[in-house]
């Protein structure tokens, strides 16, 4: 049976006061929810919202870190100093890492196996351009993301993943795929898992749909049979559009 998995990416937003005040009413809206909920400030605020978190099923997330462990990396964030902070999961080769800063299969590939060997989860994101898609290649591009950004990963280790369907051009667009085309992908995302693990690695995957989920579309995306949950950007920044996407049911 997979667990529901509700994420919420805040991206280059937020103050750490404005970071705490988000959490605070968070931690008491959702307390008791049945669903694992995830909250990835910006690195800026990640030990005060550690700190508030504290004894809350909240789950802190990062939204990136370094593909390498230490060193003269000016400006990263290593795999080490995120656990040191109570981080648990970290977002990798999310479409604004891959298209803005030109992060490869390759590349993610390095930062997904560091992350699983020291102890973090991992939600890796997958997703095709609108040209990609009107080329009829978004099955292609996603099974290929996965091959890349999974290689080397063992069946075993797999379990730390969650994987993050996210159709570039539903992001912060307004646009949503429609239920039944955000599942046929998370269908082929379940099925290139199972030829590359096995059939019980597939059905155990939990699979995110991420792009514009919001409160009055939250329930119909969660309710197809491939979804699992939600990696959710704008209407994580607020109370009243995040809860009402936790509490989809
Ligand atoms: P959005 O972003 O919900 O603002 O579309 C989703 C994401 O990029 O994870």
């Amino acid at each position: 049976m997979r667990r529901y998995f509700i994420a919420g990416n805040w991206k280059m937003n937020k103050t750490v006061a404005e970071a705490l005040e988000l959490v605070e009413g968070l931690k008491k809206e959702v307390s008791g929810v049945a669903h694992r909920v995830m909250v990835a400030p910006p690195f800026t605020a990640l030990d005060a919202v550690a700190k508030s978190l504290k004894g809350s099923e909240i789950i802190l997330g990062a939204q990136n870190m370094s593909d390498q462990e230490s060193g003269a990396h000016t400006g990263e964030v290593s795999v080490l100093m995120l656990k040191d902070l109570g981080v648990e999961v970290v977002i990798l080769g999310h479409s604004e890492r891959r298209l803005i800063y030109g992060e490869s299969d390759e590349f993610i590939n390095r930062k997904v196996r560091l992350a699983i060997s020291r102890g973090l989860e991992v939600i890796l994101c997958v997703g095709e351009t609108l040209e990609q898609r009107e080329a009829g290649k978004a099955e292609a591009v996603v099974e290929g993301q996965l091959a890349g950004s999974l290689k080397d990963v063992s069946e075993a280790d797999l379990k730390k993943v969650t994987i993050a369907y996210e159709p570039v051009w539903a992001i912060g667009t307004g646009k949503t795929a429609t239920p039944g085309d955000a599942d046929a992908i998370h269908k082929a995302v379940r099925k290139k898992i199972s030829g590359l693990y096995s059939a019980q690695a597939a059905e155990d995957l939990v699979i995110q749909y991420g792009g514009s989920v919001k409160p009055d579309n939250a329930k119909e995306l969660m309710g197809m049979e491939n979804i699992d949950g939600a990696l959710v950007g704008g209407a994580a920044l607020k109370l009243d559009s995040f809860v009402p996407i936790v509490k989809f049911d």
